[in-house]
């Protein structure tokens, strides 16, 4: 066998999303009669579909291929009622905390109907199940025959999927694809096949319990076995019992401590009231040797709240800290390590590809470091591309890259990978003509064409709508767009299907020409209802036979047709915990995105409103399908310029950046640990496999794990994630990434290598769920709770002797601090006037966003900057940026004579004092005095001066780091901006939320009691 192998590094990092475009520009026509569009009075130049009220002429039912069900995927049902879920027994209220309640699976789990035919619930012995259909299986070496009754349920379904509907054969067994794990979850949804092989859950070793394993009630915790409590960091290698790495020379001692003495210290928080440090915080780095250190995962896209793992539920518990993984798989990088290679060595029996932390026994074998199995090593493999030497397998790219990607060969494919496809939803009723929108949108989308990632496949179109829906047909030889109405809501059909999503090379012409009339198009409108269900039907029966991205901006309550909405929100109840419509009011748009999901259609959704629309049933439509939603509240092109300039920022990010299709996302993890809950925009397809019908750089994930078997015998375990996806260039690549963490027998050591930030993190995914499932005031409580029994656990169990005081291990130091931001955070605060919108968006991004983002929006950071320096600077390229100190968040802090910037993730806000230096103003502002400061100023002047060039280094640079646009206020005494600057200001007392120090008194009184 050849060995043909390649490594070259990733993605060119200045712009992720835009791979070098292949098609040439072409000369722009002139803007082609507006006269033929004229919004929804006119007639279209089609005679056979007039403006709306006329009577519309139904195409032949052959080529409108898509019914209203798609029985070639398997249609989740609802959950079960709560009373048959065994899963969703009532909780007690206000905690998370094992042994204090038990918490239902947060992501709706779908039951599939149990007839047996499935493609997605197939259990999975040792051997992996053949792919049916797949004629490429003998290049598969990894392939065994498995079950023959296995294969007669693939075969069925997969005969289903084709005869249902012509042309309509999307796969959906990416699952067999990826490849199981030994999980064998799968019984959970399909019992009869539990009971008709129960031995195979007992030859993995794995069933799924009945309770998500972290929260069953487990006997208390008994003092007996306890480690001696100590001050003293017990770095106590307890026997290597694991057989040595071999061949790459990993050895697991853990005799090489990195923690820092510092790291030992017990703080107490009521004497040392500044623990917050002036630069930003870094994750725990693992208790490991460096030399499995160095080969670890990086820390920004893949985390664990737990850097030593407890060896067993019962330490788990007993520390009281939440066990899970916090994940940004698809980050942008700017060095990537890509193999192509025709053998992609992964784990026989439970599907792990080989990474750095596996055990090569000799040359020719390798143990397994999830599931322990011993494998051959491929004689493929024996060669090293990098060295071009044969016999090192260890040294293979592979085996010293915790974060790679594969090329992956044909037997990662149910079908032909997927082309781009881009398709744009416009809301064009009265309301959206109002904000003006359109010109941005399309504006940004004339200038980002040639940069959306594609290649000469990517297709295109438009749908617009209001009372009725308006295609577009660009087919390639028009000499102009043709528009297309179809007024028949109720049952929407698709006029000429082959002519609305064309191919961007062949009509770009048409559809620049398009771009530039739309805006102009319905000015004059008088229509102000909006019919966004059927809208969205249409564009998901356009987009069904291919997949891709759907795009949809709406700026207001949907009022027409199928998941049309009513408004609900009590401006009254606005500071009230209780009774806010946190869930949807309807399961339309959650049973669409499903709809979507299923035939790899993720939909991105872009509300521009002014008024309450609800969000939380809206939101549903990308939450399930795998898409973002962006909000911009009270947008308007005149009144609000700066969310203009937003939108148009984030658009081009989000036009420009990578995109991945028809993606799965499975993580494993070391036999022992298993997975339970996850978080994030996604649908749990087979009760571990994530369905991700697009995959974006900007999204973050989160996991719960918990501890299901005692890991005594190991002292390493391991996490991977394998996102498979197609790429806007038509490849089909799998992203992997494996992160290795000691495993500590003591309580102490696991309080040690806590992550504070992940652990803050997880906790505010949990509470999200918990507002929705049982109340907002319940995941306040719940919170608060996290903290206090946290602390009370390590008070009880680890501290040698009662001290006065607040003693917190220092990985906890900024604990009770960063649960406080939390519980002053827009998604669970109280006493405000948050609308309620922006607290169900505030709730997305906890449950959307990365890691990193989340903490800013939660504890923003705060600097002094009328005295920026470089001393400490920066230098990246040619540009000197400063570092000056990160403050605490109290007005102690601040001071009349300085300015101040906080930045908050999506907004940056400069606070001026009344008596700032007057060098400030005129070199940085460009005022001469403080009165002059504009009432509402967005922007630094670009100032001859090193003041302003300081500044303005600065504020580019922070927003550089990040994939959304923060605006930048100017505030001075008198804005009204300001209330929203000392809201954030988290160790500050408000009416309505204690002060950082009052919080600490609480939690050390409840800690001793
Ligand atoms: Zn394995």
């Amino acid at each position: 066998m050849s060995s043909q192998v390649s490594v070259n590094q990733g993605y060119n990092s200045q712009l992720p999303g835009s791979y070098p475009h292949l098609i040439p520009a072409k000369t722009l026509n002139p803007v082609s009669g507006q006269s033929n569009y004229g919004g929804s009075q006119t007639v279209s130049p089609l005679s056979n579909y007039q403006g709306p009220g006329q009577t519309l002429y139904r195409p032949p039912v052959a080529s409108n291929p898509v019914t209203s069900s798609l029985p070639s995927v398997p249609v989740p049902r609802m959950p079960l009622p709560t009373s048959q879920n065994p899963a969703a027994t009532p909780m007690p209220s206000g905690s998370f905390l094992p042994g204090a309640n038990i918490q239902p699976p947060l992501n709706w789990q779908y039951n599939y109907p149990s007839t047996g035919s499935q493609i997605n619930h197939c259990p999975r012995s040792s051997s992996q199940p053949t792919i049916s259909g797949n004629t490429n299986l003998t290049s598969h070496q990894y392939v065994s025959s498995g079950d023959p009754s296995l294969q007669n349920n693939l075969t069925k379904s997969g005969i289903a999927s084709n005869t249902n509907n012509g042309s309509m054969v999307v796969h959906n067994s990416y699952d067999e694809i990826e490849g199981g794990g030994f999980l064998v979850t799968l019984f959970l949804a399909t019992p009869q096949y539990a009971n008709k092989n129960p031995t195979m859950s007992r030859s993995v070793g794995y069933s799924y319990p009945s309770l998500p394993p972290g929260y069953q009630n487990t006997a208390p915790p008994s003092t007996t076995g306890m480690p001696p409590s100590s001050l003293n960091y017990s770095s106590g290698p307890q026997g290597f019992t694991q057989t040595p790495l071999g061949a790459n020379h990993l050895t697991a001692s853990m005799s090489g401590l990195s923690l820092h003495p510092e790291g030992l210290r017990v703080i107490n928080l009521l004497q040392e009231r500044n623990m917050l440090p002036s630069t930003p915080l870094q994750p725990p780095v693992p208790n490991l040797h460096e030399d499995i250190q160095k080969l670890n995962c990086n820390p920004e896209l893949f985390r664990c709240t737990l850097t030593s793992i407890p060896q067993t539920q019962a330490l788990l518990n007993k520390a009281k800290l939440p066990l899970g993984l916090l994940l940004h798989p698809f980050k942008d990088l700017v060095q990537l390590p890509v193999v192509t290679s025709s053998t992609i060595v992964r784990c026989r029996s439970c599907r792990t590809y080989i990474n750095p932390f596996v055990n090569f026994l000799d040359q020719r074998r390798w143990k397994c470091n999830l599931c322990y199995r011993v494998n051959d090593v491929p004689e493929e493999f024996m060669y090293n591309p990098l060295t071009r030497v044969y016999g090192e397998p260890h040294r293979r790219p592979e085996v010293q890259n915790a974060t790679i990607e594969f090329m992956a060969p044909s037997e990662y494919m149910l079908r032909p990978p997927q082309p781009p496809v881009y398709l744009f939803v416009f809301d064009v009723s009265h309301n959206a003509v109002e904000t003006g929108y359109l010109n941005s949108v399309c504006q940004s989308l004339l200038d980002n064409l040639d940069l959306l990632p594609g290649n000469t496949r990517t297709k295109i179109g438009f749908i617009t709508f209001d009372s009725t829906i308006h295609f577009y047909s660009l087919q390639e030889g028009l000499s102009q767009p043709q528009m297309l109405i179809v007024s028949d809501i109720e049952d929407v059909f698709i006029p000429m299907p082959e002519n609305l999503l064309v191919n961007l090379n062949e009509s770009k012409e048409l559809v620049q020409d398009l771009l530039k009339t739309l805006p102009q198009m319905f000015t004059k409108t008088l229509e102000t209802q909006s019919a966004l269900g059927p809208a969205l039907q249409a564009a998901f029966k356009l987009m069904s036979p291919t997949g891709g991205r759907m795009s949809v901006f709406q700026t207001q309550l949907p009022t027409l047709g199928v998941g049309a909405l009513r408004p609900r929100e009590e401006p009254n109840q606005r500071s009230s915990a209780k009774e806010i419509h946190l869930t949807p009011s309807t399961d339309f748009y959650k049973k669409l995105a499903l709809d979507c999901s299923g035939q790899q259609v993720a939909v991105d959704l872009f509300l521009l409103s002014g008024q309450y629309s609800d969000l939380a049933s809206l939101g549903c439509i990308s939450r399930y399908s795998a898409g973002s939603v962006y909000y911009y509240p009270s947008y308007h092109h005149q009144q609000n310029p700066v969310q203009v300039q937003k939108l148009q920022k984030e658009l081009q990010r989000y036009l420009t950046r990578k995109i991945g299709f028809e993606a799965v996302m499975r993580i494993r993890c070391t036999k022992g640990l298993s997975i339970h809950t996850f978080h994030g925009n996604f649908f749990v397809r087979s009760t571990d496999l994530l369905s991700l019908p697009n995959v974006n750089p900007d999204a973050g994930y989160a996991v719960q794990m918990s501890v299901e078997e005692s890991l005594t015998d190991t002292q390493l375990v391991s996490f991977q994630s394998a996102l498979l996806y197609t790429s806007s260039k038509g490849e089909r690549r799998i992203r992997v990434h494996t992160l290795c963490l000691p495993v500590v027998s003591t309580l102490n050591e696991v309080f040690l290598g806590a992550d504070v930030q992940a652990i803050s993190g997880l906790l505010a995914n949990m509470a999200v769920d918990r507002s929705v499932t049982a109340s907002l005031s319940d995941a306040r409580d719940a919170l608060v709770n996290a903290v206090i029994d946290s602390l009370s656990a390590y008070h009880s169990s680890v501290l040698s002797s009662q001290q006065p005081g607040l003693m917190v291990p220092f990985s906890l130091r900024l604990f009770p601090l960063f649960v406080l931001a939390l519980l002053k955070q827009k998604s669970f605060q109280t006493g405000t006037n948050a609308r309620l919108d922006e607290r169900i968006f505030a709730m997305c991004q906890v449950k959307n966003q990365p890691l990193v983002y989340l903490m800013l929006t939660t504890h923003p950071t705060l600097y002094r900057v009328d005295n920026l320096s470089d001393e400490g600077a920066l230098n990246i390229n040619d540009r000197t940026i400063p570092q000056p100190p990160i403050l605490q968040l109290s007005v102690e802090k601040l001071s009349r004579d300085g300015a101040f910037l906080m930045d908050a993730g999506s907004v940056l806000m400069l606070w001026v004092g009344k008596n700032c230096g007057q060098n400030f103003l005129s070199q940085v502002l460009g005022v001469q005095n403080y009165a002059l400061i504009p009432q509402t100023m967005t922007d630094l002047p670009e100032l001859d001066t090193p003041e302003s060039a300081r500044i303005i280094a600065f504020i580019s640079w922070l927003r550089e780091q990040r994939p959304f646009f923060p605006i930048l206020y100017v505030i001075r005494d008198e804005s009204p901006m300001k209330a929203n600057f000392l809201q954030n200001m988290v160790e500050d007392r408000t009416e309505s939320a204690l002060s950082y120090y009052e919080f600490l008194l609480h939690i050390q009184q409840q800690v001793n009691k």
